[in-house]
């Protein structure tokens, strides 16, 4: 599960952080030397350009010893391995699903067909693993869905019209605004319907009075609209006389999640599929990499080979594909729902703990740890702009008055959260690999800032 950072170089442990000299003062009327300042801070593992600013700051603003600090601040910024204790499985700022990745320093046949040695495509590949996944002609990757929905409507609505519901005129998060996105293509976006009602005649008016491309489904991913409400169907939609396009966001791959031991779980009941969302008519599907389907950043496009061809073809493609490390993070995601083993995905792995796993294991932690703390029902939830009223059943331990900011110093930082002025940490989303760890960093705790 860690290959991917270690071969990147980031430890599993974490930086040292702590290992910082004083810096020297040799005459205190004169400023030391930026190299030596820079050189007493190598223990932070900064490369030295790093330092030498560092050192060059603290030097002017006239506070030499405020250096190691500084460099012990830089260093809290690399990207680095982190322990999830909030209970949400998928964090947009942990960087969503985690994945288990690994690869040597290697040439890869990203380009290169084998059968012939002439050149290939780096979508086919993993494009057809996707295809199959989900029942689909044919589909291609690229960086993220706010990427697939664009190149779509670049691809296939430019000059032309596209038509959204007026319930589904709306911001995902992170400031993706479905009519800038639309503007941005070229597209002209025909708003049908109400806020909270939108029928089928509705559409059908927008396609008599419209030179209408493409009618775009967007699921309601992280809001509700409750009440008096009415939307159209992918079903009712494809009726219609023009594609129709649905942004499923999350990317659960089927409903009747065939990768899992078991029944499909409740919480997905109202999360659309991307293999039924096809089959009921979308002639494309757009979804997320790094959401429900558990794998890297990356956005899919589905459906019907004519329209997946065409966004292929289009100059936007080039800037939108995805590198080798990507691809080859998300083939191996797909060999596993194809083996039909979602144990293999760490998603589906946390998402599947029995609460009763995760007791055992929050009963040995407070066993093993000197500090005290108390083993908790908790609620755990999707997150990752998925599912906004879904929580199910988790165990958690809890700690007396606020301890987040010393977790997060921990050298492997620990992200937990605060719930009635107390610490919680969830085991749900703690890979069990990791527990030792948090066992360290629970004994390191003083007691004396534990309470609130
Ligand atoms: C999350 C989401 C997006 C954006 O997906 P990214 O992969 O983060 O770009 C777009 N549409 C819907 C419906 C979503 O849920």
């Amino acid at each position: 599960m860690n290959g991917f950072v270690q071969t990147l170089g980031l430890s599993r442990s974490g930086r040292i952080l702590a290992d910082v000299a004083h810096p020297p003062v040799d005459n205190p009327s004169r400023p030391p030397s930026v190299d030596r300042l820079a050189r007493s801070l190598t223990g932070t593992g900064l490369p030295h350009p790093l330092l030498v600013q560092i050192a060059r700051r603290a030097i002017a603003e006239g506070d030499p010893g405020s250096a190691p600090e500084l460099a012990r601040r830089r260093a809290r910024q690399m990207l680095v391995p982190v322990i999830n204790a909030t209970g949400v499985l998928l964090h947009t700022n942990l960087g969503r699903a985690p994945i288990a990745h690994h690869q040597e320093a290697t040439y890869a046949n990203l380009e290169l067909d084998l059968s012939n040695g002439k050149r290939g495509s780096r979508q086919e590949a993993v494009g057809t693993l996707v295809a199959t996944a989900v029942g689909a002609d044919d589909a291609i990757i690229v960086n993220n869905c706010a990427a697939a929905v664009l190149l779509i409507l670049a691809a296939l609505g430019r000059d032309r019209c596209v038509a959204v519901s007026r319930g589904e005129l709306v911001e995902i998060g992170g400031g993706f605004r479905v009519p800038d996105v639309m503007t941005q293509s070229g597209a002209t976006l025909v708003e049908v319907g109400t806020t909270n009602r939108t029928r089928l005649a509705d559409f059908q008016r927008a396609a008599a009075d419209h030179d209408l491309a493409l009618a775009m489904h967007i699921h309601q991913s992280n809001y509700r609209i409750v009440g008096f409400t009415e939307s159209v169907s992918i079903a009712d939609l494809s009726s219609l006389d023009v594609p129709v396009v649905a942004d499923i966001g999350s990317g659960l791959l089927d409903a009747s999640c065939p990768w899992l031991d078991g029944p499909p779980p409740d919480w997905l009941r109202d999360e659309p599929a991307a293999r039924q969302t096809l089959e009921a008519g979308a002639a494309l599907v757009c979804f997320s990499g790094d959401k429900l389907l558990g794998g890297p950043q990356a956005g899919i496009i589905a459906g019907r080979a004519d329209l997946v061809r065409t966004c292929a073809r289009h100059p936007l493609a080039r800037a939108l594909r995805p590198g080798g490390l990507v691809l080859s993070a998300l083939q191996a995601t797909l060999e596993a729902y194809l083996r039909r083993d979602g144990d293999a995905i760490p998603f589906w792995r946390m998402a599947a703990r029995s609460t009763g796993e995760l007791r055992d294991r929050a009963d040995d932690l407070a066993r093993r740890t000197d500090h005290e703390v108390t083993v908790i029902d908790t609620r755990a939830v999707p997150g990752g702009g998925t599912l906004p009223d879904v929580s199910f059943p988790s165990i958690g331990v809890r700690l007396v008055g606020d301890h987040v900011e010393a977790l997060r110093e921990h050298g492997r930082p620990i992200i937990a959260r605060i719930e009635n002025q107390h610490t919680v940490l969830d085991l749900r989303t703690i890979d069990p690999d990791d527990d030792e760890i948090v066992v360290e960093a629970l004994d390191g705790l003083t007691t004396s800032t534990s309470s609130p």
